[in-house]
């Protein structure tokens, strides 16, 4: 089970269609859905487990990532993965590197405040992967719903000739969204974290119980968070699914978005809004324990 280092190596083995999914590696079922989804559409599969460091504002947060690159590489290959390819930081930023993406519109509001140059390291190095390996497709969590506007939106604007693909947010099995972050969580602040998910949840179901004022509906995912005082509440807001704009009314396609800080680790979730259905989308539970946690 090889890991390759480069684009020309990687290139030297594609076959036929292309399918792309990048991650910043710990993987979860989360991943382990996207590189299914490309394993049925696509000839080939490649996972880049790259963790980015242009996209993370803060240096510690950076450095306590997860990383284990050769359980990735077993669990990537073990779903039907055909290429692994895991650069390093030199590779994808050489000396004298000196342009970036930046995407107006989607990155501005939400993340864009709160992590200021974030998307700019995201379509950058998403930018880099799909010049350097032009694949047919490329796959995204609906868990990183402003992400996907913003790539998205790359996409469209700067005519890369690809389909961007996204599936459902997967959760853990007591709803928590799954992130590689997760493994950082203390488990006393565990029921905090969940707290996040209540929200969620308890906003959803007015919305579904016919409820359309926004005040109304995202005061309801707040109140699990404001009664807590070890969550630190970053921002919840209404948005538009394609432009990641705050929204003022139901229309369209929205999401329902929470970040929050619990402990050391910040945490993003949201459900998908479908407004012309009336119906919410609040992901996939696991039924058994994540194999983020090993056998411990
Ligand atoms: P990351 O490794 O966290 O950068 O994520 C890599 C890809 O996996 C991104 O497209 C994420 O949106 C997606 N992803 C992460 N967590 C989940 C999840 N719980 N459910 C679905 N997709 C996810």
């Amino acid at each position: 089970m090889t890991v390759l280092r480069t684009f020309e190596e990687v290139r030297s083995m594609t076959e036929g269609s292309v399918g792309l999914v990048p991650t910043m590696g710990f993987l979860h079922e989360g991943h382990l859905r996207l590189i299914e989804a490309s394993v049925a559409e696509n000839d080939t599969t490649v996972v880049t487990v790259f963790v980015n460091p242009t996209q993370f504002g803060e240096q510690r947060d950076l450095s306590s990532y997860p990383r284990d690159l050769e359980r990735d590489v077993g669990l990537a290959y073990g779903v039907g993965a055909d290429i692994v390819l895991a650069p390093s930081v030199d590779y994808m930023y050489p000396d004298g590197a000196s342009t970036t993406v930046a995407v107006a519109g989607a990155a501005e509001a939400m993340e864009g405040i709160h992590r200021p140059g974030h998307f700019d390291g995201v379509a950058t190095v998403v930018a880099r992967f799909f010049a350097g390996l032009a694949p047919d497709r490329a796959y995204f969590g609906r868990k990183d719903a402003q992400q996907l506007a913003v790539v998205s939106s790359m996409v469209r604007d700067l005519g890369f000739p690809l389909t961007v693909r996204s599936i459902p947010t997967v959760r853990e099995m007591d709803g928590l969204a799954l992130s590689s972050r997760n493994v950082r969580i203390e488990p006393r602040l565990r029921p905090s974290a969940l707290r996040i998910w209540h929200g969620l949840m308890a906003g959803a179901s007015l919305y579904e119980s016919g409820v359309r004022s926004v005040p109304e509906v995202l005061a309801t995912v707040s109140a699990p968070l404001d009664d807590d005082w070890k969550v630190e509440v970053e921002y919840i807001e209404l948005a538009d699914a394609m432009t990641a704009r705050p929204a003022g009314h139901f229309a369209g396609m929205q999401f329902l978005a929470v970040a929050a800080t619990v402990g050391h680790v910040r945490l993003i979730d949201n459900v998908v809004i479908d407004n012309e259905a009336g119906t919410v989308e609040r992901g996939t539970l696991l039924s058994s324990r994540s194999i983020l946690y090993g056998d411990s």
